[in-house]
């Protein structure tokens, strides 16, 4: 009787100290490919507060309230971990953290994410950049139409490898979409699965006008 009420603390100390360093590994492991990620060193494209990714323009209040800036994680052509921001509609901004947590996961390279006031608002000096943005208040080039980039419900990514295609007309001009190229959007792409998969529709799937760099998503007003 003595020897059993001995031993059986003894292995029930032993078997909490098992589970518990068992817990412990479990954690550590899915936790280190993260903690590696974030200690390495993050190159900030673009740090700052709504009211300063929407200085100098003139739009309506009742659309900025609508809006926020989501900060993003992703892999560029120097395969260094990097962080940019996007101005989107709220209602959008939870779609895009995952989806730009995918695209890291799969390093996928995205050249830059800056919000479009640091070019002043130009659509070409963005695109010029390769940089990748969201909302922007203009219109469809050359049209009087609303964009939805003005709506906040659209981003473009790597334009400088993904043109639109209108009517044989190419923006940026001159650009060849060439699949083979790192960080062209394909079918195939996981760029492109992770929007569609979360209801985006991507402009390279247009039948009259192709727009390989475009994702947008309709929200309910
Ligand atoms: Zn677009």
């Amino acid at each position: 009787m003595g020897i059993i009420t001995t031993r059986l603390p003894k292995r029930s100390i032993s078997v909490t100290s098992i589970v518990i360093i068992v817990f412990c590994l479990i954690f550590i492991k899915s936790n280190s490919g993260i903690n590696y990620y974030r200690q390495d060193v993050i190159i900030l494209d673009s740090q700052m507060t709504l009211d300063q990714a929407l200085v100098n323009n003139s739009i309506p209040a009742s659309l900025k309230n609508k809006l926020d800036i989501v900060g993003v994680y992703y892999y560029s052509f120097d395969n260094k971990l990097h962080r940019g921001q996007v101005v989107i509609r709220r209602e959008l901004g939870e779609d895009i953290k995952q989806i730009f947590s995918e695209i890291e996961n799969s390093h996928f390279p995205i050249n830059k994410v800056v919000p479009i006031s640091k070019y002043n608002w130009s659509d070409i000096a963005s695109m010029e950049d390769n940089n990748s943005s969201a909302f922007n208040y203009r219109t469809v080039q050359n049209t009087k139409l609303i964009s939805s980039h003005a709506k906040g419900i659209a981003i473009d990514i790597n334009p400088l490898l993904n043109p639109q295609i209108k009517h044989g007309i190419v923006s940026p001009p001159a650009i060849v979409y060439d699949p083979s190229k790192p960080g062209t959007l394909t079918t195939n792409s996981v760029v492109v699965k992770a929007f569609t998969k979360r209801g985006w529709q991507w402009g390279g799937y247009w039948q009259s006008t192709k727009d390989y760099q475009h994702f947008e998503k309709n929200i309910k007003e």
